[in-house]
């Protein structure tokens, strides 16, 4: 078997910054697994579909085509739209733990997720890679970071990308889409048994891929 990593923790613990790099450092192909679920929250969205509605949410999963370009670019397609940007809303953000709770919605993408891992090694990132996607993958990694410093982070990136907004309405989206994924009966969030449980609080990017890659390597 190709080398599997997988990456799982709460928003904001830092999993996509470190899943790119060490996939770049080790030559495999990383997989943001959230901007799958991100996708299918903004079609529903826009298809004007109430998210309460479990079986039309379902029903778009399952015609709905998400791509995700493995190059730099990391561009992500929805049926042949870019919605690379679009997808990190604060709307989707909202809207996209209750597609996410749905079975139909998680059957479907972890059945595109498993596909994707058989053209080769992978790092991916989510909240059931090591509980469900991969369950024997080489590395598990479970990131966490305090709910502060979280959110810290995520408000960061938000203004970075030009995006205006408070730092109390970050927080408590986090904390709500937190209790969310892990109150969930499907897949909850939650460390797998043999995942290694990182604390990302005051380390730096560079102190944690380094870590991780020390893992990988053993
Ligand atoms: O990682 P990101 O914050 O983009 O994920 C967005 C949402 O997608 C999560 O809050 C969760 O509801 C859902 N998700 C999931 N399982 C994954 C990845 C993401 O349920 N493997």
């Amino acid at each position: 078997q190709a080398l599997q990593i997988a990456i799982d923790g709460p928003a904001g613990a830092g999993k996509s910054t470190v899943a790119k790099i060490v996939a770049k450092q080790l030559q495999l192909f990383y997989l943001d697994t959230g901007a799958m679920y991100r996708a299918i929250a903004y079609k529903v969205l826009k298809s004007g579909v109430s998210m309460e509605e479990e079986a039309r949410v379902s029903q778009i999963a399952k015609h709905t085509e998400v791509v995700l370009d493995h190059s730099e670019e990391r561009t992500v397609w929805c049926d042949g739209e870019d919605v690379t940007q679009q997808i990190r809303s604060p709307e989707v953000s909202r809207a996209v733990s209750v597609v996410a709770a749905y079975p139909e919605v998680r059957e479907r993408l972890v059945e595109l997720q498993r596909r994707e891992a058989e053209r080769g090694g992978v790092v991916m990132d989510g909240r059931d890679i090591g509980t469900h996607v991969l369950p024997k993958a080489d590395l598990k990694i479970f990131l966490t970071a305090t709910p502060e410093e979280r959110a810290k982070r995520r408000w960061k990136e938000l203004k970075m990308a030009g995006k205006d907004v408070s730092f109390e309405e970050v927080a408590q989206d986090m904390v709500q889409r937190d209790r969310e994924d892990t109150e969930r009966e499907i897949s909850p969030l939650k460390p797998a048994g043999d995942a290694i449980i990182l604390d990302t609080t005051g380390l730096s990017v560079d102190e944690l891929v380094a870590k991780i890659l020390m893992l990988a390597q053993e």
